[in-house]
């Protein structure tokens, strides 16, 4: 047997349990901030673990500052609630007075009493400053009491039966433990629901990347640079491309992406003789697009769109061109094998072109609104049982009351009316 292929059986051995908490939100990025925020306002005890140290993930470390549409393109907001409040959150120091970052303010149209007419020509989308609004979402979360634990990665699960009892955590402490009536994956990848034996799915289209800000003659500029990249096709010039399930899989990408920015920035000096050019700012996390996710009770897909679902949760939109609308099923988060498991963000049930749709920045939010209000009520309903209930069992209706109170639309006609367009 090759090296690679050798195993070692890890001894056992007793872990100390670092806290007890209602719901467990693992990774930090956009959609674990909704989940844990959504969570704290529900009620629960709410821990979130991020390996890194600051809170946004793709959209703050990995410097994607685009806040993409919270409209349909044909003069309908379809996503609101947390979503929205994230994304008017995200508007200080915002960079409208840049223009070569091409991004502006919240569209006057989309302010309150604005121009409606407007609405169908102007996106719902903004820019923003990825070092402050870092520093605005850390603050929120801890105005709501949330215990953020960051260096801190999430390593495993202890499961009771069907259910997870306890989150293992590697951190400057060692390997320890929390216990937890729920737990939202919203680590980007599905490392929980790997962990906790549900089936999976990854692919490897994922393309050199990353988005860095440079100086050019006292200039702040941001560059968007990524190979072609298509959720369904694949581009031969890009050559190898990038699962995210493995160490050597995400160093590959990390290495060839840092090295082919360098080289970018070298061709930009190149055309511009005579410019004091020089990079500040550049991503340290994987920029993947898609990594590992849930296979769900329900998968979206292209043929989803425009298809209202009684258990719809959030409703999304296509940042890629106006009309089509995606109703968000609760079956499409929820695990199947592990009655206290919820996905939010990039690692929901969603396939190809659609994965491609609910993995942006106002999709996950949406997501971890509904995963984190959800993962509170399971709690606040299992605290005490001694079987615990499952989200299989949850009262859906009585979540989409709650969402609605919240000011989450989930409007059938939002969905559906698109199609006759
Ligand atoms: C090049 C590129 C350009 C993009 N452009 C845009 C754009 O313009 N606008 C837009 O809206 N979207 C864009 N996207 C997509 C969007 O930024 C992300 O898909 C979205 O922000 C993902 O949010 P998330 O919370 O699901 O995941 P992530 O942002 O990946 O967050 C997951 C978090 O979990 C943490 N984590 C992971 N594993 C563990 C673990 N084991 N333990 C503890 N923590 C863990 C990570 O550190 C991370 O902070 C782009 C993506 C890429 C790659």
């Amino acid at each position: 047997m090759s090296k690679s292929h050798a195993v070692i059986v890890e001894p056992s051995r007793e872990l100390e349990v670092l806290g007890d908490y209602d719901v467990v939100v693992v990774g930090g990025g956009i959609a674990g901030v909704a989940a844990a925020l959504a969570s704290a306002r529900g009620g629960a005890k709410t821990c979130l673990l991020e390996k890194f140290c600051a809170l946004g993930g793709l959209a703050t470390i990995g410097n994607v500052i685009i806040y993409l549409p919270l409209c349909d393109g044909r003069g309908h907001q379809v996503s609101a609630g947390i979503c929205e409040e994230l994304f008017r959150l995200s508007v200080n120091d915002e960079p409208s007075a840049r223009p070569s970052l091409r991004i502006g303010p919240v569209p006057s149209c989309w302010e309150r009493g604005g121009d409606e007419s407007e609405r169908t020509k102007r996106r719902m989308e903004v820019g923003f400053n990825p070092v402050t609004y870092m520093y605005k979402l850390e603050r929120l979360l801890l105005k709501h009491h949330v215990t953020i634990l960051y260096d801190t990665r999430f390593a495993g699960v202890v499961k009771a039966g069907s259910a997870i009892e306890a989150v293992i955590i590697e951190s400057k402490g060692g390997r320890q433990a929390l216990t937890t009536r729920a737990v939202v994956d919203a680590s980007g990848d599905a490392d929980v629901c790997q962990a906790s034996g549900e089936r999976t799915v990854s692919v490897g289209g994922n393309v050199r990347c990353g988005w860095y800000y440079y100086v050019d003659n006292g200039e702040v500029k941001l560059k968007c640079w990524s190979q072609p990249f298509s959720a369904t096709k694949s581009f031969p010039q890009n050559g190898r491309t990038f699962r995210g399930d493995s160490a050597r899989q995400v160093t590959g990408q990390v290495l060839e992406s840092r090295h082919l920015q360098m080289q970018d920035l070298e061709k930009t000096r190149q055309a511009n003789p005579g410019h004091d050019i020089f990079p500040i700012m550049t991503t340290t996390m994987p920029t993947h697009r898609m990594t590992r996710r849930l296979s769900g009770a329900i998968t979206l897909r292209p043929t989803s769109v425009h298809r209202w679902y009684d258990d719809c949760v959030g409703i999304i939109s296509d940042w890629r061109k106006a009309g089509p609308v995606y109703a968000v099923p609760f079956r499409a988060l929820a695990a199947v094998r592990t009655g206290n498991l919820i996905t939010a963000g990039r690692c929901i049930s969603s396939l190809g072109d659609t994965w491609d749709v609910t993995r942006v920045i106002p999709a996950c939010a949406v997501t971890g609104e509904a995963a984190g209000l959800a993962a509170a009520m399971l709690a606040i309903q299992r605290d005490g049982q001694e079987t615990g209930a499952t989200f299989a069992e949850l009262d859906v209706r009585a979540l989409q009351a709650a969402l609605r109170r919240k000011g989450v639309l989930l409007d059938r006609h939002l969905v559906e009316d698109g199609a006759q367009a």
